[in-house]
């Protein structure tokens, strides 16, 4: 499976039912929590990955497996920004 955070197909994704474990080389090993899925895909919002690669590097001192729960929301960006920048009609 494709890590749920950099979409590196080389990473193993396990499911935990209410959350995701992944192990990727690129990222490392942590899990989001089931909750914090269902909001990104309800506000059309993707991990954002520099932020998460920190995020997960700074935990892992002391959680082998840190969990990203709802709270850490602003790890988090709008999927559309990436995408739509050159598509999108000028406002004005
Ligand atoms: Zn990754």
């Amino acid at each position: 499976m494709t890590c749920v955070i950099c979409l590196n197909p080389g990473a193993r994704v396990v499911s935990g039912g209410v959350w995701q474990e992944f192990h990727c080389p690129d990222c490392g090993s942590g899990r989001v929590s089931g909750e914090l899925l269902n909001l990104m895909t309800l506000l059309n919002l993707e991990l954002d990955i520099e932020p998460v690669r920190r995020w997960v590097l700074e935990r892992r001192r002391s959680d082998p497996l840190p969990m990203m729960q709802v709270s850490d929301i602003l790890l988090c960006r709008d999927a559309r920004a990436t995408e739509s920048v050159l598509t999108q009609p000028n406002p004005l």
